[in-house]
């Protein structure tokens, strides 16, 4: 009995580590369904169960699913298909919104805990994730407890017999309670019309069912739990999310508020290298306008140290010489008129690069939302940049 929440961990573990092309759905699912439990921990049970409205778990989804694979920030994250897996999601997202990253977040956290009437796209928007979890995740997730089982769960049975990971969807209408029936009236279920959160809740006769005595155990647990499910995705992520895991780190620990220094990247700065030597005619040193002729005279020089932004992004990247890379050190230099001219040429020329060269701009910008480059012109987006440079230099004067 003690070792009920190893085997918990276990359970989640074997639901996350299955199937891993569809792990990022589950990841949200899991954190959903533990945000619910962290919400409700002195929830009654009713009948032996404790009932999560399907809705419920979709809004929550949405706010794990949708930041974790946004297209910036693990661009590299590929289905053994090449498709990157997501993209449904973030189309219904952008569908709606529209808008650069971070008002996107916000928006949806705006929209959920808002309490105000949710217009029709985004309950449209809402009850789309709905059926996803009830298409997929659901289906996974519900398989530990040995019911229809697609294949791979075949040989997964809990120990502690009492125990069930997750229970089965139900449904208030007079359906059949097979757990298939019952998805496949809930998926089918559409009500677009204007009303707040919990309006659309109260309509809400899908739910996922969790035994008494699983829910005790989750609640006890459920810190520690959530962080359980983090970590195993986090870890599979890396492990599939190949060459990313500087992105990701600080992705993951920026959730954590733990500041995760990313390091410098020799690879990375090679490419960098050999990009500027196809853009630019001829190279010169951003300080001193020394010609930089060959490759190995090409150092880059971090114009605002890496001691201060560790970042490679290519608005902060410049050639320079030896003598002047040396002689700078990790100082900030005064951005003069002169040299704020050279830096823009520059930042403008990248700009050109990335209009028809995309998969750069995702290395190159740090993993930028791409919208900054449409719409607009070559010389508005380069003042940004510049404007962006005078700002943090600004922090450190
Ligand atoms: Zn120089």
């Amino acid at each position: 009995m003690a070792d009920i929440h190893v085997e918990i961990i276990r359970g989640f573990e074997y639901v996350l580590t299955n199937e891993r092309t569809t792990s990022t759905y589950k990841y949200a699912l899991l954190c959903a369904i533990m945000d619910y439990v962290i919400e409700n921990p002195g929830e009654l049970p009713r009948n032996g169960f404790h009932y999560i409205p399907i809705i419920y778990l979709a809004k929550r989804f949405l706010l794990y699913y949708y930041p974790t694979t946004f297209p910036d920030i693990i661009i590299q994250w590929k289905t053994r298909k090449g498709a990157r897996p997501g993209t449904k999601i973030q189309n219904l997202i952008q569908n709606y919104f529209k808008m650069g990253e971070q008002e996107l977040v916000t928006s949806i956290r705006d929209h959920i805990d808002g309490g105000s009437t949710l217009d029709k796209g985004f309950i449209k928007l809402l009850t789309d994730i709905r059926y996803i979890i009830l298409d997929k995740p659901l289906q996974y997730i519900k398989a530990t407890r040995n019911e229809d089982h697609p294949r791979k769960f075949k040989n997964y049975r809990f120990k502690e017999s009492k125990f069930t990971l997750f229970g089965m969807i139900t449904t208030t209408l007079s359906l059949p309670q097979d757990y298939e029936s019952a998805r496949k009236a809930a998926m089918s279920w559409s009500e677009i019309k204007e009303m707040t959160y919990a309006e659309l809740e109260s309509t809400e006769f899908a739910y996922l069912t969790i035994g008494a005595y699983t829910y005790r155990e989750l609640t006890k647990y459920r810190y520690f739990l959530r962080d359980a499910i983090q970590k195993y995705w986090i870890d599979l992520t890396e492990k599939y999310a190949k060459g990313n895991y500087q992105k990701l780190d600080r992705f993951i620990y920026g959730l954590r508020k733990v500041e995760e220094t990313p390091t410098r990247d020799s690879q990375f700065i090679k490419t960098f290298k050999t990009k500027l030597k196809d853009i630019f005619d001829s190279i010169t040193c951003i300080y001193c306008d020394t010609p930089l002729s060959t490759m190995s005279k090409i150092h880059i020089d971090h114009f605002i140290p890496w001691s201060k932004l560790p970042s490679n992004k290519f608005w902060n990247l410049f050639p320079v010489c030896n003598s002047c890379n040396s002689s700078k050190g990790s100082r900030l230099l005064e951005l003069d008129f002169a040299l704020s001219e050279k830096i823009r040429r520059h930042i403008l020329s990248w700009i050109n690069f990335f209009q028809s060269n995309t998969a750069y701009w995702h290395m190159f910008s740090g993993g930028e939302n791409m919208e900054i480059l449409k719409n607009q012109s070559l010389e508005t987006i380069s003042e940004i940049y510049i404007e962006r440079i005078k700002e943090i230099m600004e922090q450190f004067l």
